[in-house]
C-alpha cells in the first residue's frame, strides 16, 4: 500500500490543480498505468454494501508465479475487527491488496466476497468507496491541514472537520499551530511527525465514513502517549464498520475480535488473543519476543518504547 500512496501524493498535487473538486483518492488510480490486469467487467454493477462482511473463500495468489497465499479462507463479520500478524512477507499485505483489488484472482483461486458479492463482478470505483485505508505512511498535500482533513469529503463544513479531528485526537495539536487549521503542512509546510500525519489520515478516514476499514499499523516504535492518542483514535473509526488491520504491536490488537497469525502465505494460527496465547504457538513465541523486547528498552528516553 505505501508503494502506492508515493507516486498518489504527487499526483494529488498535480491533479488537484488541474480538478479542484477532487474528493476521492482512489479517482487518482484512474490515472495510474497500474494495476494493469484489474479491469471492471463490462457493465459491471456497483457493490451494494449492507452489512459490510467480508469473505475470503479458499483464496490463493500469486506473484509471477511464486506463491504468497495458499488456501486462505477467513471472514470478517459485521462490525467486527480481524487483525494479520505473522513474520515479515507472511501474506499480510497481499491480503489488503487483494481485498482493494490491486490484483484480481484467477479462476479457480477462490473468491472474495463483500456482503456476498464476488469482488471481481462489482466495479473497481464502488468498491474504493466502501474502503477506508489508513496506511502506514499517510499522504499529506502541500496544502492546509483542514484540506487535507476535509479531503475525505466533498463539501465538508469546517465544523465536521473539526469534528473528525477532535475524534481522531488531533484537535489540539493542529490549534497549537499559530494558523491553526489553515496551517500548511506537506514538504512546503510544517512537517508533521508519523503519528500525528496517520491521525490526519484518521480524521480524513472518518470523514468519508466508509463500512469497511484497512489498516496498516506503523511499524516504528512511538512514544507512549502518541500510541494511546492513535488506538484511541482507531478505536473512534473501527466503531459499527469491518475492518482488517496488519499489526505489528501485538499489544494494539489485545481487542480484536480474530487474530490470524499467517506464515509464508497460510494462516497457521487463529482466535483470540487469550485463545492464541494459551495455544502456546507461534503467536506466544511472537507475544513473549515483543514483551522480552520492551524490556530490554531502556525506559527514561523521550522516545520510549510502548510496552509491545
Ligand atoms: P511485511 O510484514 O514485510 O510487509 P507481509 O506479511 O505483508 O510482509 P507480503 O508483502 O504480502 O508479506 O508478501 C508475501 C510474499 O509475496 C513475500 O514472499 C514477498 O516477497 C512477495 N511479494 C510481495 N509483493 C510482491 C510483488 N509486488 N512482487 C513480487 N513478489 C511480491
Amino acid at each position: 500500500l505505501a508503494q502506492l500512496y508515493g507516486p498518489l501524493n504527487m499526483l494529488g498535487t498535480i491533479y488537484r490543480s488541474i480538478n479542484q473538486t477532487l474528493v476521492d483518492t482512489e479517482k487518482l488510480l484512474k490515472l495510474l498505468s497500474e494495476p494493469t490486469d484489474v479491469n471492471d467487467k463490462p457493465n459491471a454493477p456497483d457493490l451494494i454494501v449492507t452489512n459490510g462482511e467480508i469473505e475470503f473463500e479458499n483464496v490463493s495468489f500469486s506473484y509471477d508465479g511464486r506463491s504468497a497465499l495458499s488456501n486462505i479462507s477467513f471472514k470478517v463479520p459485521k462490525n467486527s475487527s480481524v487483525a494479520l500478524v505473522g513474520e515479515s512477507g507472511g501474506g499480510k499485505s497481499t491480503v489488503l491488496r487483494l481485498l482493494y483489488r490491486f490484483y484480481d484472482l484467477k479462476a479457480g483461486d477462490g473468491r472474495i466476497l463483500i456482503d456476498g458479492q464476488d469482488i471481481r463482478d462489482v466495479t473497481q470505483l464502488s468498491l474504493r468507496k466502501a474502503i477506508g485505508v489508513v496506511p502506514q505512511d499517510s499522504v499529506l498535500f502541500n496544502s492546509s491541514i483542514a484540506y487535507n482533513i476535509g479531503y475525505g469529503k466533498f463539501g465538508a463544513t469546517p465544523e465536521e472537520i473539526e469534528a473528525a479531528a477532535k475524534a481522531a485526537q488531533m484537535h489540539d495539536r493542529i490549534t497549537s499551530f499559530p494558523d491553526g487549521y489553515d496551517t500548511r503542512v506537506g514538504e512546503r509546510g510544517v512537517r508533521l511527525s508519523g503519528g500525528e500525519k496517520q491521525r490526519v489520515a484518521i480524521a480524513r478516514t472518518l470523514l468519508k465514513n466508509p463500512p469497511i476499514l484497512l489498516l496498516d499499523e506503523a511499524t516504528s516504535a512511538l512514544d507512549t502517549a502518541t500510541e494511546k492518542d492513535i488506538q484511541k483514535a482507531l478505536q473512534h473509526l473501527a466503531e459499527g464498520r469491518s475492518s482488517l488491520a496488519i499489526a505489528h504491536r501485538l499489544s494494539t490488537i489485545a481487542t480484536a475480535d480474530l487474530i490470524l497469525v499467517l506464515k509464508d502465505g497460510q494462516i497457521v494460527e487463529q482466535g483470540n488473543h487469550s485463545e492464541l496465547l494459551a495455544l502456546n504457538g507461534v503467536f506466544a513465541k511472537m507475544w513473549s519476543a515483543q514483551v522480552q523486547g520492551a524490556e530490554d528498552v531502556p525506559q527514561n528516553g523521550s522516545h520510549q518504547k510502548e510496552a509491545v
